[in-house]
Order: C-alpha cells, then sequence, then structure tokens
C-alpha cells in the first residue's frame, strides 16, 4: 500500500498573531500569547512522524497554490479579492476570528492546492491513499466570509475539484474535526453530489450550529448529517457514530472518493473542546474509513488537516491516523494512551447512543433518495 504525505513549510508560516485563545489580544483585557491556532501542534505531529520512522516510508507529494478559479468554485470573487489586498498590505482578519499576516493569501492558496494535489494523487493512483497536513484549515470558511480560523475551504474546494475537474459523479467529506463542519455543510448544502458528514461536540463552535435537523436543502435534502454528541464523549460513542452513522450513509451513497476532514481537537487533551477521544480511537476511526472506501471506491481516501489544539497529544493522535492510512504500526507507542483509556465514560453512554440514534434517523432520507 502507498499512502502519500503532503505538507509545506510555508504551512507552518502562516501567521494567526498573538492571542488569549481563540480571542485576539487586545492590549487592555487579554495579554498576549501564541494563539490556540500555532504552528506547534502541526509541526510536532509532523516531526513525530518524521522520528518514528515512517515519513521516509511515505510518497512525497508537493503541494502547488490552487487558482483563483478553483478558490472561486466555493467563495465569492468579492471575498477573493477582500482577502488578497489584507494579504498584501499587513493582513487582517478574514471575518470571525480568523486573523492572518502578510502573505497569508499565498498560504492559503497553498493549502487549498495542497489538498487539490492530494486528489489528483489518489484519483491518478500515484498512491492509495493520502494524508494532507495543510494549514490554514478550511471547514469553517463559508463562501463570503472566514470563520473559525479558516481563510479557504480547503475540503470543499477539493471535493468540487474532484466533480468538476476529474469529473467524478460522487464524492462524500466526513468531518471528524470536533467542531461543526459548516462551511462545507453551506457550500454543498443544495447539491446531492457531495454527501457531507459531520461528527462534532454539541454546539461547541460554530454557535447553534450542526444540529441533527440540518440534513440540507432542496434537492440537496438528506445529502448533509450531523452528528452532534454530547459533551464528554468518548472512544466508545465515536467509534458507534461512525460504525451506526457514517459507515451506513457512506454504503448508501456510494461515493468515488471519500475526504476525511482530520480535525484532531477530539482528544482528552484538547484545550478548545470538551471530547475524550484518544490516538487508539482516531486508529480505529481511520480503518473503519478505509474499510468503507476499499468496498465503495476502491480505497481512494484523502485525509486532510483541520483543528487540533494540544500540542503535546495532536501528534500521536496524528501519527495513529498515518500509521492506519499505511497499514503498518511504528515503534513509537502513544505515551498517554494509558492514562486517556482508562478515564470513567470512555464506553458509550445512554445519552450518546440516544444523539447517534437521533442522527442515524436521516439515514432514511439517504435510502429514499
Ligand atoms: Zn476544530
Amino acid at each position: 500500500m502507498a499512502t502519500g504525505w503532503l505538507s509545506h513549510e510555508l504551512y507552518f508560516w502562516h501567521d494567526t498573531r498573538s492571542a488569549g485563545g481563540f480571542l485576539p489580544a487586545d492590549g487592555r483585557t487579554i495579554e498576549p500569547e501564541a494563539h490556540s491556532e500555532s504552528p506547534a501542534t502541526k509541526r510536532r505531529f509532523r516531526n513525530l512522524v518524521d522520528v518514528s520512522g515512517l515519513l521516509a516510508k511515505l510518497v512525497p507529494l508537493e503541494p502547488r497554490a490552487a487558482t483563483e478559479e478553483e478558490i472561486l468554485r466555493c467563495h465569492t470573487r468579492d471575498y477573493l479579492e477582500r482577502i488578497k489586498a489584507l494579504s498584501a498590505e499587513n493582513g487582517g482578519d478574514a471575518g470571525e476570528l480568523t486573523p492572518f499576516g502578510p502573505g497569508g493569501y499565498e498560504i492559503a492558496l497553498l493549502a487549498a492546492g495542497g489538498v487539490i494535489t492530494a486528489i489528483d494523487a489518489v484519483l491518478d493512483a500515484t498512491v492509495d491513499n493520502v494524508y494532507a497536513l495543510t494549514r490554514p484549515p478550511g471547514h469553517h470558511a463559508e463562501p463570503d466570509i472566514g470563520r473559525g480560523f479558516c481563510i479557504f475551504a480547503n475540503a470543499a474546494i477539493g471535493a468540487k475539484h474532484a466533480r468538476e475537474a476529474r469529473g467524478l459523479e460522487r464524492v462524500a467529506v466526513v468531518d471528524w474535526d470536533v467542531h461543526h463542519g459548516n462551511g462545507t455543510q453551506k457550500i454543498f448544502w443544495e447539491d446531492p453530489s457531495v454527501l457531507t458528514i459531520s461528527s462534532h461536540q454539541d454546539n461547541n463552535y460554530p454557535p447553534d450550529s450542526g444540529h441533527v435537523h440540518e440534513v440540507g436543502g432542496g434537492t440537496g435534502e438528506g445529502f448533509n448529517l450531523n452528528i452532534p454528541l454530547p459533551s464528554g464523549s468518548g472512544v466508545g460513542a465515536y467509534v458507534a457514530a461512525y460504525e451506526r452513522v457514517v459507515a451506513p450513509a457512506l454504503r448508501a451513497f456510494d461515493p468515488d472518493l471519500i475526504i476525511v476532514a482530520s480535525g484532531l481537537d477530539a482528544s482528552n487533551m484538547d484545550p478548545l473542546a470538551r471530547m475524550m477521544m484518544h490516538s487508539d480511537g482516531y486508529r480505529q476511526l481511520t480503518q473503519l474509513m478505509l474499510d468503507v472506501a476499499d468496498d465503495v471506491c476502491e480505497g481512494r481516501l484523502v485525509v486532510e488537516h483541520e483543528g487540533g489544539y494540544s500540542s503535546p497529544y495532536v501528534p500521536f493522535c496524528g501519527l495513529a491516523v498515518v500509521e492506519a492510512l499505511a497499514g503498518t504500526k511504528s515503534d513509537i507507542d502513544d505515551p498517554y494512551l494509558d492514562f486517556f483509556k482508562g478515564a470513567g465514560g470512555q464506553d458509550l453512554q445512554p445519552h450518546q447512543a440516544a444523539a447517534i440514534e437521533a442522527a442515524e434517523a436521516n439515514l432514511s432520507r439517504l435510502a429514499a433518495v
């Protein structure tokens, strides 16, 4: 099995400015320190894959910048021009909680283009599957506004490329970032050719977004699934959600390509969420996606990076995902795993099962169309 690895040094140079967590430092109430969405988690993830010896066994993929035409498949011309102009000056904010420095436009183009490069590599059978460690993330970005650290909708831009440039009939985007994939949902709301599924902590970010009743509209009704999980959900809830909702939805939809928006912020150590996933949980979800991809789309699976804010722990979750993709296990074991495995409530709890059941009910819409 050949697994691709795509990243670029410039991804780590995207500048989110000083902050207190996810809010900008304001010189009065919030003392400045590194923004939550800093390069550290991603750089440490890349470095652990390197130190594990796995990086040398992966197929290196060099990202290209997305073209304006490719960005405009998901975003308005006004928005693109606004980002470009701010970037050419001193940077700014793409809309809501999305700071960037000078040159941020070009780095965002390289992130979106990286997902396109990864998709092309899988469709051209250069690799079987790929992990694209891109930055900035993309799943909160909406057509005319950047939100939640996301400038361009990388996964959605990739899905559009697969459909419009590569001629695929159906594409699925599965989002396991702990926050709702609102941007992806919005872009494909009325589009039955792209199935969008988001599992996330119920009502975390964006507020009032990602409810179970948001199922798409018009001809896209039934092709958008949300699985809002209660705060505190662990591996039991995640595996159940993926076995009972995500996998059956994918099998019913029968896509030609599966894109995973891989946020690693559902972990037990993440500062921006309250879930209890651990590296072995991510390994299980990845294996499940591989199994489904094998059955429905000849194994064509592109995993692209989204959030994940625990500097010590993101690397171990990420390594587990990449190991699963490559069908191997490195010599490095997760040193935190025993602490998290034994946490109370890791098994599926009744109120979590109820939330999953509510999402499962929407599968009948998918089966009916
Ligand atoms: Zn997130």
